[in-house]
């Protein structure tokens, strides 16, 4: 699905001179290159305020800690993604609160948020998926109205422009009160292991999660709250450093690869192409097609005996995974989330696809679903 290591050796110099640094130093923790990094990205987002963390995860945990949420508090989130939000949520003994996505886009629905709204609701977290930004004006309006705070998991679309109604932009993970991302190596933004970063332009929340991710501390040896060890380590840091600087033409690089895709199945009745939200610039972090009357499996495993791989990005909605059954939801309650679970596929998005590649897959693709 993705081609690390030919990315590697289109940078291979950067990456070397970065890590080899930091080994010279033995600055292994916090080391100057963390915080150059930090500053770096700080530029590149045009936020205020970025905290390095260890992955993210944790970022949306330290988030939420920081917010003062309490257990009993409900944050509303998307039943179509990844674990992790649900999770951190679950964790902190929060309620977590899932709402339906949109057909088109995937992300989050903000008329099904206004409608999941309680007395007890004090968040919610839209997740970028897939590499487009939700719809931050309507989410940031809803928050308004209600007093909630917003929490972009910014995982998947790191790079990515919200343009306002009013023609201004803004990059995706810098619009709520807090941004999450992480850098894990099949990120748009990965390193070579786990990290994770926070963004915020509000000081006191920056302040607050800067001494939760290193044990509540704001002077050393003295707790003020509780707080966790999360870091982003300096050889990480260095690797970030030399990758930055080509984040905006590795996603040039994945919306050319997702026009080809497009280009060749928009015909098909039997596949829908993904959905376009036209305030973001999408990043395609992943290729997601929806399947109509095809058996997918039989379809994956045909790829697979041409060596193409494809994945399901998401196979189980939230509120039926087993660790996360709850008496408030049943099977139907998320109409759109349970279509997409049941009929979606990713084909192989990154920045090393050749021309040829790309026609050997998709080449494939159509031959299987034409015979
Ligand atoms: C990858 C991902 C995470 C978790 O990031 P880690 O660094 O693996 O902890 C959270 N949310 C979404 C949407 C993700 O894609």
């Amino acid at each position: 699905m993705v081609d690390l290591h030919s990315q590697y050796l289109g940078i291979k110099a950067e990456i070397d001179k970065g890590i080899e640094e930091v080994i010279h130093s033995c600055a292994f923790i916090n080391g100057p290159a963390v915080k150059t990094f930090q500053e770096n990205f700080e530029k590149y987002l045009g936020v205020k305020h970025v905290i390095p963390c260890a992955n993210g995860t944790d970022a949306l945990q330290v988030s939420m800690m920081a917010l003062g949420l309490q257990p009993g508090d409900e944050v509303i989130t998307s039943s179509f993604t990844f674990i992790a939000t649900t999770e951190v949520i679950a964790l902190l003994k929060l309620t977590p609160v899932l709402v339906d996505v949109d057909p088109e886009t995937f992300n989050i629905d903000p008329e099904a948020i206004k409608r999941a709204i309680t007395p007890k609701t004090k968040a919610v977290v839209p997740i970028h998926l897939f590499g487009q930004t939700a719809p931050m004006e309507e989410i940031l309006a809803i928050a308004r109205e209600y007093n909630l705070y917003v929490i972009e998991d910014n995982c998947q679309a790191i790079g990515s422009d919200y343009r306002f109604d009013d023609g201004t932009t803004r990059k995706s993970g810098t619009i709520g009160h807090i941004g999450c991302t992480s850098f894990f190596p099949s990120k748009n933004l990965g390193c070579y292991g786990d990290g994770g970063a926070i963004f915020t332009n509000d000081d006191d929340l920056a302040k607050q999660m800067r001494s939760v991710v290193n044990h509540g501390m704001t002077v050393r040896y003295y707790h003020d709250h509780i707080g966790v060890n999360s870091r982003l380590d300096s050889i990480q840091a260095a690797i970030l450093n030399a990758k930055l600087p080509h984040l905006d033409e590795y996603a040039e690089k994945r919306r050319q690869v997702a026009d080809f895709y497009d280009h060749a199945f928009r015909k098909l009745p039997k596949l829908k192409i993904p959905g376009r939200y036209p305030k973001s610039n999408h990043v395609f972090h992943q290729y997601t097609l929806v399947t109509k009357d095809v058996d997918r499996m039989k379809l994956i495993e045909y790829l697979a005996t041409c060596e193409i791989p494809a994945m399901i990005y998401y196979p189980v909605p939230l509120h039926m995974q087993k660790a996360y059954l709850d008496p408030r939801y049943k099977p139907g309650d998320f109409p759109v989330t349970e279509h997409l679970c049941a009929s979606v596929f990713s084909l192989p998005m990154h920045t090393e696809l050749e021309e040829e590649q790309l026609i050997y897959i998709t080449q494939n693709v159509l031959d299987y679903l034409n015979h």
